[in-house]
């Protein structure tokens, strides 16, 4: 093999938490490489939709650190204030980014906004090579590095590294092959997406509003309009998809009710089928899986993405810091400082999202008496609003340097 064919590092995946990593890792004289099967930047690349992406106030820090945050910072909306309530029911939760004494709890911004701004980075920096579009193949794990095998133009060739990355979302390859066990949930539920703008200002809350149907969500974005997150059964997504602007309207407005006033305009939908997946290993090897490949979860909390940049932000340090002393960044000693660090939280995160999920998508009685009062407790118990919210933010636990908003070195 060549030696140009030789790196440090491969990513698999130029999704935002592949290109995440890519940026964070950038002149830290790594040898690195980014493979993805799209061309990056092309409409056709479904990580970069119109979907809306509720970017978690401890994502801006790890963005201010990682130099994303300036050009970032005007193409989205704050939340400062985020509302919680029980169609119909008393319970009700209120979050302010004042309590917090932060700016906001977090940040709108479309995925096709977000990945525009990350690969005009990527593009500038140009300590890493981008192989794309090219898709992996496959790849052995030799035991002192691990060969890749990509395919770009009908080519097919070879590349080696220490430390694999896989983040090629939710459907990983990397991960299959691997035969690494997960634990799925199906919801029978999907997600209506999209932009729609209701006669009152939002005043930059967001609300979720949990429906016998399944939890809704909107979230404050430029120009007056809300982004909508609606989930529904799967065996009523058809009909809602089929409706014309003004039906689709009446129904919104009867799940979501007149908080916001009446909804007047609705644009493009779009419909993502939902379930939760947890790799029970995320490390086997000289691979490491990261992002949606390792954990894929409902967008009830909007945390999926705020999980998988923390992955990044716990697993750059680990590397940059073994490389700063010569080590070997694919041995097993120096991946367990990350699967010890990251554990925990996937597993919380994942199984609250889940409990969430369920919970407030089940009409029974007595469980929804039991979660309103949930909710009315966090209104009234010290210190539990304060809890849910450094959570919500990404602030709990352990941070990495990133997250801190302190660069890496
Ligand atoms: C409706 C909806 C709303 C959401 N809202 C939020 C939110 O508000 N907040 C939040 O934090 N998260 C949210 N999420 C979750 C968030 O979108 C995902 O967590 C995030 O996009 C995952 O990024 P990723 O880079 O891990 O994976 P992906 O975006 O799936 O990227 C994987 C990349 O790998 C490439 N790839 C795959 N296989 C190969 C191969 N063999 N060779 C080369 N390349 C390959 C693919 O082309 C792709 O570009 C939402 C999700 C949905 C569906």
């Amino acid at each position: 093999m060549s030696d140009s064919a030789r790196y440090d590092l491969i990513i698999v995946g130029g999704g935002m938490v592949g290109v995440s990593l890519a940026l964070a890792l950038a002149r830290r004289g790594l040898r690195m490489a980014l493979v993805e099967a799209h061309v990056p930047g092309a409409d056709s690349q479904p990580s970069y939709d119109d979907r809306a992406i509720a970017l978690a106030y401890g994502t801006r820090r790890i963005f201010e650190a990682i130099d994303v945050w300036p050009s970032l910072q005007p193409r989205v909306e704050a939340i400062t204030d985020i509302h919680v309530s029980d169609r119909g029911h008393f319970g009700f939760t209120r979050l302010h980014a004042a309590d917090e004494g932060v700016p906001a709890l977090g940040y709108v911004v479309t995925a096709r906004e977000l990945g525009r701004v990350l690969l005009d980075q990527l593009q500038r920096d140009a300590s890493l090579d981008i192989v794309a579009p090219a898709r992996v193949l496959n790849f052995v794990d030799q035991g002192d590095s691990v060969e890749v095998e990509i395919e770009r133009d009908g080519v097919v060739t070879t590349l080696a590294c220490s430390l694999l990355v896989a983040a090629d979302g939710g459907d990983s390859m990397i991960r299959e092959s691997l035969d690494i066990p997960v634990q799925r949930w199906q919801y029978g539920q999907s997600a209506i997406v999209a932009n729609i703008t209701p006669s009152h200002a939002h005043n930059n809350v967001a609300y979720e509003r949990f429906t016998d149907t399944g939890p809704v969500a909107l979230l404050p974005m430029s120009e007056g309009r809300c982004a909508l997150v609606w989930t529904v059964r799967d065996d009523m997504v058809d009909d809602v998809m089929a409706l014309d602007d003004t039906a689709f309207l009446r129904r919104f407005q009867d799940r979501f009710g007149h908080r916001l006033g009446r909804f007047k305009r609705v644009g493009k939908r779009a419909s993502y089928a939902l379930s939760l997946l947890r790799a029970r290993q995320f490390v086997r090897g000289r691979v490491a899986i990261i992002g949606n490949a390792a954990h894929t979860l409902h967008p009830i909390a909007g945390q999926g993405f705020n999980l998988g940049i923390r992955d990044v932000a716990a697993l750059a340090e680990v590397i940059d810091t073994g490389f700063a002393r010569g080590d070997d960044i694919g041995s097993t000693e120096a991946l367990a400082a990350y699967v010890k660090w990251r554990t925990a939280e996937q597993r919380n995160v994942a199984l609250a999202t889940d409990a969430l999920a369920r919970l407030f998508s089940n009409p029974l009685g007595p469980l929804r008496v039991g979660r309103n009062l949930g909710l009315l407790a966090m209104e009234f118990v010290p210190g539990a609003k304060h809890s849910l919210a450094r959570a919500a933010m990404g602030m709990a636990g352990r941070q990495p340097r990133l997250a801190r908003g302190k660069a890496l070195g």
